[in-house]
Formats: structure tokens, C-alpha cells, sequence
């Protein structure tokens, strides 16, 4: 099998010119989901299965969602299945949706033409979630190009919607067709990484989003002493949660970065127009990451501790609701996903690669959910959402050689 590995590894390193033409056509094809003014991902999906046709590779399925906000009524997924020898199948993950760019001063071209310049690729979308892409449609090409099939099946889901919540994406996919997907196979979501490609992403924490809305009374700012400012007693509520959260759950897990639970004042909302008035109503979000050991019910409890103290102390109510919320989820660090995965990037970027969990939220918690062992990697230069987002060359081949190692290491169970 080493012979046949080294020629996969040849032909994906004369890929170079491939990406730069798959850059350009993916890029050109604006995947901006209904919520961010756009029209979905169908273009894209168009031209990733018309692309994946062309090499030869036969069995695709589309898995679309409804979906009445968009001209076309849907939300294409694609899945491309490859045949191997064995039982097992190996399945990468990519989105096709894209952020919107931002003001057009902030880039140095035109986000939606992929301009190359040495070995990076610059474009909305080149590096999130296109580099992923093309690495797959890549491995895809040069799987067809080989005589022998590999050990291992190879799954491709070219997804709809991961930036705006995957409810007409993974989930979608998950809810109707998890007949594919079997707790044996092999599951990578390259979709967030280093630049040095030596993390593993094996772990997220648990969110709990808290709106906090104080209620107090309204009246003439030269005349504060007739009403109860909201404002005072939000912003002595938005110090309590900084200042007390995090010494009431100071567990630290060194597996996470950051390795301990976050609890973050984030968004506020607009109260009174005028700065003559003392505001009656005063709206904050409290962004809350936790560790899994640390008990999203134990946090809330906490919440409402100090929403009693600021409510009896400044004569407000202070209401406390949860809006969103998701659970842990993790796999062991010894998976076989995970060890499998280091022996391939050390063959391949000549790094010992470390398992880490993370504060976000990706994709891989909806098949972790589904007991399927999701570890989700790529060697990225981490310029997602950003202005002259940018994606190498030079990785996205090596990320395919990765995969391409994992394809071709037959599974011993
Ligand atoms: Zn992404």
C-alpha cells in the first residue's frame, strides 16, 4: 500500500493548478444563506457535483432542505460516496455557505474573485470552508485516477447552512438520511485549525446564552430620585457575573484552550433615545462557556442568586432566561479518528499533532451528539470571516495527502 500512497501523494502534489481553477470557480459563486441576504448554496453545489461528474465519480446524492426563503426553495447537501475495499468509510465535511465580506475598503481586491498571489489564494470563503473543498474534491480526483480501490469507502457532505445554525445543513442530513453514517467509520470536519497543522480539535465546551432584562422605572433625568435607572442596576448585575462567575467555577481542564469556563457580558440592548431620561428597562446577553465537569444548572443557579441580590439591593425585577443552549461534547483522545490522524500529519507536515478542546461550537457536536467520534482538523492560516481572508496552496494539497493517509490505512477491528 506505501507504493500506491506515494503515487496518490505525486499526483495531489501536481494538483496546484487544480485549486487555484477550483478557488476561482467556488469563490465566484456567492453561498450567502437567506439570513445574510443571499440566495443559498445551490451555485455552489452545482459546480461541486458537476466537478465531482466530470472525474468520474458517479455516486452523488442530494440531500436538500426546504426552504421558501431562497428563489431556488432549497438548501442543497451533496453527499459523493467513493467505493473501497473494506467496511469502513472515511467521511470529510465541508460547507459551501460563506460570511458576508464586510466594507469593500477593507479588502485589498474584490472578495469575490479568488486572486492568487504566490502560495495564497485570496477570496470570501477561500480558506472557510473552500480550502476544505477543494482538499476533498482534490482526494476525490486522484482516488479516481488510481487502479486499485482503496481500503477504506470515502465519504464527501458538501453542506448547506453551517454559518447560520446547520438546521438546513448537518442537522438536516443527520435527521434524514443517518443510515449512511455508522459509529465504525472515520469522521473529520476540517473546518478549524493551526497554521502549523498540530491541533486536533477533539472537545468543545458547553454554551449557555442568559438574556438578562432588568425592569426598574422610568422617569426625567433631573429628577432621578422619582424613578429606579435600569441601566445602574444592569451594570451592577453585568459585574457580578464578570467578577463572581468565574471564582464560582474555577475548575480548569489543561485538554482546553482556554482551560478554564468563560462567563462573558456580551451584547446590550438599546434603551432610552433621549439622555434626559433615567431608563426603566435595561437588556444584556451573558455568553457563558463551560467545561464539562462544570453543571449548566449549577451556573443558572448562580445567575439567580445574583439576579435576587441586584433585584432587592437597587428595587428592580431582573428577570434571567436562557436562549440558547448546547451541551458538551467530546471524544476520547485516544479515538481511533484521533491516533490516525496524528500518524497522518506527522507523515505528511512532520508535526506531532496535540489534542485540544475548544470554547466554539462546530459541526462536529451534531455527530458527536449521534455517538459518530468527530474529530475536526485542517492546517489553517486562520483568516476565517476576516477582510483578505486568505488560503495556501501548499495546505490545501497537504490536507488532501492527510486524508489520502487515512483513506489508505486499513482499519484493524
Ligand atoms: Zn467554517
Amino acid at each position: 500500500m506505501a507504493d500506491t500512497l506515494d503515487t496518490i501523494f505525486r499526483s495531489l502534489d501536481a494538483c496546484r493548478q487544480d485549486v487555484a481553477h477550483l478557488q476561482t470557480l467556488l469563490t465566484a459563486r456567492k453561498a450567502l444563506g437567506p439570513e445574510n441576504g443571499g440566495q443559498g448554496e445551490s451555485a455552489k453545489a452545482l459546480c461541486i457535483a458537476d466537478w465531482l461528474a466530470a472525474q468520474g465519480v458517479s455516486d452523488l446524492v442530494r440531500l436538500d432542505s426546504p426552504d421558501s426563503r431562497v428563489e431556488s426553495g432549497l438548501r442543497p447537501n451533496v453527499l459523493a460516496r467513493l467505493p473501497g475495499t473494506g467496511k469502513h468509510t472515511l467521511w470529510l465535511f465541508a460547507h459551501m455557505d460563506v460570511v458576508p465580506p464586510g466594507p469593500a475598503d477593507a479588502w485589498t481586491s474584490d472578495p469575490w474573485f479568488a486572486r492568487s498571489e504566490g502560495d495564497f489564494v485570496y477570496g470570501r470563503g477561500v480558506e472557510d470552508n473552500q480550502q476544505a473543498i477543494a482538499s476533498m474534491l482534490l482526494l476525490a480526483k486522484a482516488v479516481q485516477a488510481m487502479k486499485a480501490s482503496p481500503p477504506l469507502h470515502l465519504g464527501l457532505v458538501f453542506m448547506a447552512d453551517e454559518e447560520t445554525g446547520s438546521a438546513h445543513g448537518l442537522s438536516h442530513i443527520l435527521d434524514t438520511a443517518s443510515h449512511f453514517f455508522s459509529p465504525d467509520d472515520l469522521y473529520v470536519v476540517p473546518d478549524a485549525g493551526s497554521p502549523r497543522g498540530d491541533v486536533i480539535e477533539v472537545a468543545e465546551k458547553s454554551q449557555i446564552w442568559f438574556r438578562i432584562r432588568i425592569t426598574g422605572q422610568q422617569c426625567h433625568a433631573s429628577t432621578p430620585h422619582k424613578g429606579r435607572n435600569a441601566l445602574v442596576a444592569g451594570a451592577e448585575m453585568v459585574l457580578l457575573c464578570h467578577e463572581l462567575l468565574p471564582t464560582a467555577f474555577a475548575a480548569r481542564d489543561e485538554l482546553f484552550s482556554p482551560p478554564f469556563s468563560t462567563f462573558t457580558p456580551s451584547k446590550h440592548e438599546a434603551n432610552v433615545p433621549s439622555v434626559n431620561v433615567v431608563p426603566g428597562n435595561d437588556t444584556f446577553y451573558l455568553d457563558c462557556r463551560l467545561l464539562p465537569q462544570v453543571s449548566a444548572e449549577e451556573v443558572r443557579g448562580k445567575v439567580l442568586e445574583l439576579a435576587a441580590t441586584v433585584a432587592d439591593k437597587r428595587n428592580v425585577s431582573v428577570e434571567v432566561d436562557i436562549v440558547q443552549q448546547q451541551a458538551a461534547s467530546a471524544i476520547p483522545v485516544d479515538s481511533p479518528v484521533v491516533t490516525r490522524l496524528q500518524a497522518a500529519i506527522t507523515r505528511v507536515y512532520g508535526v506531532q499533532a496535540r489534542p485540544v478542546g475548544i470554547g466554539g461550537a462546530t459541526v462536529a457536536a451534531l455527530l458527536r451528539q449521534r455517538g459518530l467520534h468527530a474529530a475536526v482538523w485542517s492546517c489553517l492560516e486562520n483568516t476565517c470571516h476576516q477582510p483578505d481572508e486568505r488560503s495556501s496552496v501548499t495546505a490545501t494539497i497537504r490536507d488532501a495527502q492527510v486524508f489520502a493517509h487515512l483513506l489508505m490505512s486499513p482499519v484493524h477491528a
